[in-house]
């Protein structure tokens, strides 16, 4: 890849930011550089709003969702024009927190799985920012272990379904306006071929979204109940039983969204070593401190060029593959490093929680706090690590005692025997 703007490039960078110049929200830049970790939360106003606002003005004139074709409302431009854009956008791309589903994920997981009628209907409205998405798969005993999700989806004679069953941890279901959600179609099958994929309206009759208050605070992930929530057949994704396969395929891309979106914290970092002094010395100076900065200089630029490396390998019309765990896996770890590196340095002040604080005070602290369930969400790093080993490196297998065995057969308390396999 090489990373000089050819004439044409260079010429979308300048088009590029004169638009953002004068059209970007500046009354919301210093709210968005110093906006806590974690979720984006605004103080002066409505964070989704103000998303959707950005969102609509950039499609308005052509700037959205810039890869995606034409005919479902992107622009049909290379992957390059993406990259570009993104180094433009800068700190404004914060805005794009409630459509990482929907753009990240799902959007390329109904242009590989969706009928024609799905990508008319569904994919437009995401490029506007008219619809919020969110991605139902997690449940209470299904994290990990992905494939054991227990929630039904039962066909009825007319031909829709009926879902039933509960959902967790699914980030910004409140604002969400559809859902994309793995059920089990046939208990009876083996684990992985009894699932199918659907997506539902949030506010559909019998779809209950709860909260989870969170150790920030903040409240983004919900508990969802399903009682007997009725979907039509067209809301189907991919074929009856396919559900794991399109599942896999959001997960990939959720990988590379999440690992390329998830900041290290590594400028804000930077900026506190050259503001605070060590016994009357700034710390930027001290040498020890020198060279854990160079590693994470190192691990940052490491993940941009990862990144650019999966995007490059989209254009040629190929499908990152499964060493896009290591972006997760290294950007998340970064994070709870450089948070725990930033809170020594701060000392007492770093710790303190108060009414009225400057955001730039309790940053660290929010993003340390945050980095827990940064090395969960989308896979935990053991997961992560078991996807490199077995399918970067070709190391052996896990042992899987469910394999080949049907899902409603397999042992769920100590005193059941599992059936013997059969493949
Ligand atoms: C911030 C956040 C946002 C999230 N957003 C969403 C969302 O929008 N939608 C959604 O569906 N889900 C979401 N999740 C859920 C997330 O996908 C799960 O939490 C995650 O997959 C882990 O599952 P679990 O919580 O059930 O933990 P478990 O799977 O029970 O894991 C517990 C521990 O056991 C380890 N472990 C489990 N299996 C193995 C194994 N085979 N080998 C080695 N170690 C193992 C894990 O690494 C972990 O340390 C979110 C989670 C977080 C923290």
């Amino acid at each position: 890849m090489d990373f000089d703007d050819t004439r044409e490039e260079a010429e979308f960078r300048a088009r590029a930011r004169a638009w953002i110049t004068k059209n970007a929200p500046h009354e919301l830049h210093t709210e968005l550089v110093n906006a806590p970790f974690g979720h984006l939360d605004l103080r002066s106003v409505d964070a989704v709003q103000a998303a959707r606002q950005w969102q609509s003005r950039k499609a308005r004139d052509g700037w959205a969702c810039l890869s995606w074709p034409e005919e479902y409302g992107g622009q049909g431009a290379p992957q390059m024009h993406t990259i570009i854009w993104s180094q433009e956008e800068a700190v404004y791309s914060r805005l794009g927190a409630p459509f990482l589903v929907s753009q990240g994920s799902l959007g390329p997981t109904i242009m590989t799985w969706g009928t024609e009628a799905q990508k008319q209907k569904l994919l437009p409205p995401i490029v506007t920012g008219v619809d919020i998405w969110c991605q139902l798969f997690s449940e209470p005993a299904a994290g990990s272990d992905l494939a054991g999700i227990r929630t039904r989806s039962i066909r009825e004679q007319d031909g829709s379904w009926t879902l039933k069953g509960q959902k967790i941890w699914s980030s910004g279901a409140r604002e969400a306006d559809w859902g994309v959600i793995l059920t089990r179609s046939d208990p009876d099958a083996v684990k992985h071929h009894g699932m199918t994929m659907f997506f539902i309206d949030m506010r559909a009759p019998g779809v209950v979204v709860r909260p989870i208050r969170q150790i920030t605070e903040q409240s983004h992930l919900n508990e969802v109940y399903l009682d007997n929530v009725r979907v039509p057949d067209e809301h189907r994704i991919g074929p009856v039983g396919a559900g794991w396969k399109v599942a896999l395929t959001m997960l990939t891309n959720e990988r590379i969204t999440v690992g390329s979106h998830m900041p290290t914290g590594f400028e804000e970092l930077f900026s506190l070593v050259n503001q605070i002094t060590q016994s009357g010395v700034p710390a930027v100076y001290d040498r020890s401190l020198r060279s854990r900065l160079a590693g994470f200089a190192s691990r940052a630029n490491g993940l941009k060029y990862t990144y650019y490396r999966a995007l490059t390998e989209l254009s040629r019309g190929g499908e990152p593959g499964p060493e896009m765990s290591i972006m997760k896996l290294v950007a998340a770890s970064t994070m709870q490093e450089i948070a725990t590196l930033a809170l020594d340095l701060q000392g007492l002040r770093g710790a303190v929680v108060q009414e009225g604080m400057d955001d730039n005070d309790d940053r660290f602290q929010m993003m340390l706090l945050r980095s827990a369930g940064a090395r969960i969400e989308g896979g935990t790093d053991q997961v992560m690590r078991t996807i490199i080993a077995e399918r970067v490196l070709g190391l052996p297998q896990d042992m899987r005692a469910d394999k080949g065995i049907p899902f409603s057969a397999i042992p769920t308390s100590p005193n059941q025997k599992a059936p013997a396999a059969a493949e």
